[in-house]
């Protein structure tokens, strides 16, 4: 395990509501800077379900500061290639490497795609080796702050308060927290449409001939992810040698 270099203590408290990828990063990165962190998630026990997601420039170049995570992160990623589709189901790029799409001459062209739980796992990891243990079981109902008072906190479910300097509220897109940030509460509004997407081993995946016919590995072996234009939908197939969804 290598060092990471702290900063001094600061005396400040931060709690974070939720263990999503948001809530750990922010976490690991309150503690290195010296804060005292707490972490309450509602799930009773670990929970990284999940398939893939890719991340870029700005959040790779964090790991900077995490020797074990930044190797750990490049050991899991893996790189697909992408195919893009139109409306008439036209294929109108492809493949190229996934990296060229978020490519400008501001952004160093680097991206990694990870299986979301192999990610996740990463980050439970870390937060274990510097001694954060993450408290299940605790759902946030409400939060609330005193600005004169230079205090904000948090209710749980059983009527419990805690007071702490510092609230991250990364427990999603229903927080109850935007009472707090936006003034009033904000709704969620369906947008009408619907995803469906799954994960299976792809060994699975490819005993089913037509696909095994479509999605053919390069020749050298590469996978290729594919994105399908639709009338308000938007359809995304990949696959690499462990996973297809
Ligand atoms: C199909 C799909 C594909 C995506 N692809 C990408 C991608 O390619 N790249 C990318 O960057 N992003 C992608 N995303 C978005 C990505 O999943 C989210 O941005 C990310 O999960 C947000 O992380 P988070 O930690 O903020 O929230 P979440 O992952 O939602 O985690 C919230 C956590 O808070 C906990 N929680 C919830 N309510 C409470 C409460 N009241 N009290 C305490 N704990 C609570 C939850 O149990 C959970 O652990 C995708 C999302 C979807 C659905």
């Amino acid at each position: 395990m290598s060092t990471i270099e702290r900063r001094e203590p600061n005396g400040i408290s931060v709690l974070v509501s939720g263990a999503g990828i948001g809530g750990l990063m922010a976490a690991l990165e309150c503690w290195r800077i010296g804060c005292n962190v707490r972490v309450f998630e509602r799930s009773k026990t670990n929970v990284t379900s999940g398939d893939s997601f890719t991340i870029g420039p700005s959040a790779l170049d964090t790991f900077k500061h995490w020797p074990d995570m930044e190797k750990q992160c490049y050991e899991i990623a893996y790189y697909p290639l992408l195919s893009q589709f139109n409306l008439k189901g036209e294929k109108i790029a492809g493949p190229v490497e996934m990296s060229k799409f978020i490519h400008s001459h501001k952004v160093p062209n680097r991206i990694a795609r990870h299986m979301r739980p192999d990610f996740h796992a990463v980050l439970l990891e870390q937060l274990k080796a510097i001694g954060i243990y993450l408290e299940y079981g605790k759902e946030v109902v409400d939060y609330f702050e005193n600005a004169q008072g230079g205090q904000a906190g948090v209710v749980l479910e059983d009527g419990s308060k805690h007071s702490t300097d510092l609230v991250i509220a990364a427990d999603g897109v229903r927080s109850p927290s935007w009472g707090l940030v936006a003034g009033q509460p904000v709704a969620n509004r369906s947008s009408g449409n619907a995803i469906f997407r799954v994960a299976y081993p792809v060994e699975h995946a490819l005993t089913d001939p037509m696909i095994a016919e479509h999605f053919q590995l390069t020749d050298d072996g590469r996978s290729v992810m594919e994105m399908w234009a639709g009338p308000g939908a938007y359809a995304m197939f990949w696959r690499n040698k462990d996973f297809m969804t």
